[in-house]
């Protein structure tokens, strides 16, 4: 029997090749043949504290071609074998509310948090026939509840592989924050998702961009200006609220996103100031358990809705894959690294800063 390779995390940090038998694809079944699985901040954090000890193949942010499709699978769908297409990681039941609106993010049946049986790609253990559920693996399996999207024609696979960050980027700068025409905006953090920020406030209409970042950021700083930025902000070398009212002649953005990973609550904390004196947006990541002393007497008196930065919709994806195929924006400054099935654990390190320097993009390629 045919088998297939997938790099399977096995404990934290520990990731092993094992083989898998290639699955039966039935006549509404589809199977991906890998080309780029994204690894992103996501993957760092799962990597070091798994939210369990099943295996699992990572890999939740995938492009690939359709190797094999059920004939119902294409009469239902509308993909057949050689479509390039980006995968979501979410998969739906179809049925709920949610499902049909395209915000698959929200659906019970994908909700690894509250539902041992959920299905998510890059999440559901490896134990789970037919197994092949995350995008660090030659295949993956689909179901007729796969969420899959076609790339549009002249956009590579490896420039895909940004349809997550960029979707993000959609969904929370302009769904989430109502960034449009005019807007001034803070994005903290110049990573992946920060810098698919930058071009998406830039494509909207935004009037002013302020990136921020570390001094280990250096060479994405440089990326975000490359990208549309206006001003970028070392948080090491300069107090960023101060740059902030100089730079908005004291009035603050009407924007924040927080793109941080690992920074606690200090970016939430810059954002309460750095908003404009009323009625700012703030998204957010929220990443810590507890906000104690959280300032909920500045939010209140300056009319401050907070919102949460959640994954995508269906929508935001469709609009990320037209933003990449413009080829409007530089954005093979993001994505800088490629890594083959051998080197899934140096990838997901370099991407959190402790292997290969400067990554800002990694493409996990399962066939090098
Ligand atoms: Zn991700
Ligand atoms: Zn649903």
């Amino acid at each position: 029997m045919e088998s297939v390779l997938a790099a399977v995390r096995v404990a934290p940090r520990t990731t092993v090749i094992r083989e898998f038998p290639m699955p039966d694809i039935a006549p509404d079944c589809a199977l991906l043949k890998m080309e780029v699985a994204g690894i992103c901040g996501t993957d760092v954090k799962l990597y070091g504290e798994p939210p369990s000890s099943a295996p699992v193949i990572m890999g939740h942010e995938n492009i690939g071609y359709i190797a094999k499709a059920g004939s119902e699978f294409t009469k239902r769908k509308g993909f057949r074998e050689g479509d390039l297409v980006f995968l979501e990681h979410y998969v739906s039941c179809g049925q709920c509310d949610w499902c049909h609106q395209g915000q698959y993010r929200h659906c019970e049946n994908t909700d690894w948090r509250y539902n041992p049986n959920a299905i998510r790609y890059g999440y559901t253990p490896s134990d789970v026939a037919p197994h092949l559920w995350g995008g660090f693996a030659q295949y993956v399996y689909l179901p007729w509840n796969a969420v899959v999207h076609h790339v549009p024609k002249g956009v590579t696979p490896e420039l895909a592989g940004l349809a997550t960050p960029m979707s993000n980027g959609i969904e929370w700068s302009l769904f989430d924050g109502g960034v449009g025409y005019d807007s001034t905006v803070l994005i903290q953090g110049p990573g992946q998702q920060g810098l698919s920020q930058a071009v998406i406030c830039r494509q909207a209409g935004a009037s002013l961009i302020i990136v921020t970042g570390t001094s280990r950021d250096r060479a994405r700083l440089e990326v975000a200006k490359a990208l549309g930025a206006d001003h970028v902000i070392d948080v090491n070398q300069e107090d960023p609220l101060a740059r902030i009212k100089e730079i908005t002649g004291g009035k603050g953005v009407d924007v924040v996103l927080d793109c941080t990973a690992g920074a606690g609550t200090t970016p939430v904390l810059l954002g309460v100031e750095a908003l404009k004196r009323r009625a700012g947006t703030m998204v957010v990541q929220g990443e810590m358990a507890l906000f104690p002393d959280f300032p909920i007497g500045r939010l209140t008196v300056k009319a401050i809705t907070i919102k949460s930065a959640r994954g995508h919709s269906f929508r935001a994806c469709e609009l990320a894959l037209q933003q990449l195929a413009s080829q409007r924006f530089p954005l093979e400054k993001i994505t800088t690294h490629r890594f083959g099935l051998n080197d899934v654990d140096l990838a997901i390190r370099s991407v959190g800063g402790q292997g290969v320097p400067d990554v800002i993009h990694a493409s996990l390629m399962p066939w090098q």
